[in-house]
């Protein structure tokens, strides 16, 4: 199978696992060649990931010079401090604010650039060194402030996490539901963003709204 009956195919899987609302497809195209991404195009995918923002802003420079290109590109991952410009060259969302620093140099970032992006607080529930992100409660007493975290730019879309590294399904399934219920607690209008190739459809029943698939679309990376 290729790029085009992989996609396809998980985008009719996605339908029926919730066809009353079936989550968004990112294709988290990171370390492919624009080669692949072309026929990721073709095929359909609208919504790409990538991690490394200079070099997900030449993969796609063709389409963000495009006006009429409807690609909509999401960075997906931690963001260094001093790089939060760059966001604004092409991405439109940014999944993975991991810190409050972060938070407020995003805000001031988009205010100054006079330019809209929406952004996905990332929580670290795993209690994993490796993953970057807010614990429980850092999150929890953020989001006590939510009216600070938006503005007229930059609005709070909602809460991403990874499940363990492991890829136990048991605590997957518990990281999902508990961010899950940390929204309906504190974010009841934010959306999800949890899942990847080897555990989305743990996160679509655990009500994600944004699935970041890689290697079961694309194949491994190089
Ligand atoms: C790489 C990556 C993905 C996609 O991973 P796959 O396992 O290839 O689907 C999703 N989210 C984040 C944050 C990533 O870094």
């Amino acid at each position: 199978m290729g790029i085009r009956d992989r996609f396809l195919e998980i985008q009719e899987e996605l339908k029926s696992l919730r066809p009353e609302n079936p989550p968004v497809l990112i294709a988290v195209s990171k370390f492919q060649p624009l080669e692949k991404i072309k026929e990721a195009v073709n095929a359909g995918v609208i919504h790409f990931g990538e991690n490394r923002i200079q070099e997900g802003l030449e993969k796609f420079a063709e389409w963000i010079a495009n006006e009429n290109s409807n690609l909509v590109l999401h960075h997906i991952g931690p963001v260094q401090s001093g790089t939060f410009r760059k966001l604004f060259l092409g991405y439109s969302h940014t999944h993975g604010v991991g810190g409050e620093g972060s938070v407020f140099e995003l805000l001031s970032r988009a205010e100054k650039e006079q330019k809209q992006i929406g952004y996905f607080l990332q929580a670290n529930l795993t209690r994993e060194d490796t993953k970057h992100g807010f614990e429980k409660k850092e999150l929890i007493s953020l989001l006590e402030k939510k009216e600070m975290l938006s503005n007229t730019f930059c609005k709070l879309e909602g809460l991403m996490v990874m499940g363990p590294s492991d890829g136990d399904p048991f605590k997957t399934r518990e990281t999902f539901r508990e961010l899950s219920k940390i929204r309906k607690e504190y974010l009841p209008e934010g959306k999800l963003s949890m899942g990847m190739s080897g555990d989305y459809r743990i996160a679509i029943e655990e009500g994600s709204d944004f699935v970041r698939i890689g290697s079961a679309i694309f194949g491994e990376r190089n």
